[in-house]
């Protein structure tokens, strides 16, 4: 049976989430306020529908309560934002997913119970700013305030050598935990695995170790 949807709130995030799960194959009720917004994802979300969230009755009759995962994307309207958060989760949906604008809405958000918070702006201006300051970290995901997944570029210094030889995760606390070669994606590589200059390394641990390893194995002299 395919999964149930809710986007609520289709600016930018919303829209593009929603664009996403159909394009995946969900099933996705649109919701929003404005109208306009509402025309363009008619032909688009499975059901699109004009309606202020922060109205528990609106909420009822559109049968939420059976969908199995909903997204709050509504964005400078943080009081409907919270108050959407709430009654969803006093209705028992399973899975709410809320985009925070600042910290302090991450907050409250937290406290009310969302399962999933995202903070798209900030996360992806720490991704970017960890690309432009180094050219070898390609992507950076934040797992928590001091742990990540990076994806690095192997250059010369690695080539030629397996991980047993590198010794990196008892060298630099970290692991290898994917290498992509072209379109190959080797996935827990053998300790016995050779790098190749080129190859994407998909590394997770602490930002420190992280930050040595890359200091000394991937910028090059
Ligand atoms: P983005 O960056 O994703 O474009 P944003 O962060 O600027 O968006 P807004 O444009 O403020 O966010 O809100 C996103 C959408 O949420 C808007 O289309 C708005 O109409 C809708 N929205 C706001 N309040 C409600 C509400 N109570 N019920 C339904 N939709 C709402």
């Amino acid at each position: 049976m395919k999964k149930e949807f809710a986007v609520i709130g289709l600016g930018r995030f919303g829209g593009s989430i929603c664009r996403e799960l159909i394009r995946e194959g969900m099933h996705v009720l649109a919701l929003d306020l404005d109208e306009d917004k509402v025309n363009e994802y008619r032909d688009i979300a499975s059901h699109a529908v004009i309606a202020d969230s922060t109205d528990e009755n609106v909420l009822r009759e559109l049968g939420l309560r059976n969908i199995d995962h909903v997204i709050v994307a509504i964005g400078d309207n943080i009081q409907a934002s919270m108050l959407t958060t709430l009654m969803l989760e006093e209705m028992g949906i399973k899975k709410i997913t809320v985009k925070a604008q600042n910290d302090y809405h991450e907050k409250i958000l937290n406290k009310i119970g969302a399962d999933h918070i995202v903070h798209p702006e900030r996360d992806m201006g720490k991704r970017i700013a960890h690309n432009i300051i180094s050219n070898n970290i390609l992507d950076y995901i934040e797992l928590s305030d001091d742990h990540s997944v990076v994806e690095v570029i192997a250059g010369s210094k690695l080539s030629g050598q397996s991980l047993i030889e590198l010794d990196i995760r008892a060298q630099y606390g970290c692991n290898v935990v994917a290498i992509k070669r072209g379109k190959e994606i080797n996935v827990s590589p053998m300790a016995t695995e050779e790098i190749v200059e080129g190859d994407i390394l998909i590394v997770i641990g602490a930002d420190k170790d992280i930050s040595r390893f890359e200091k000394n194995l991937i910028t090059e002299d």
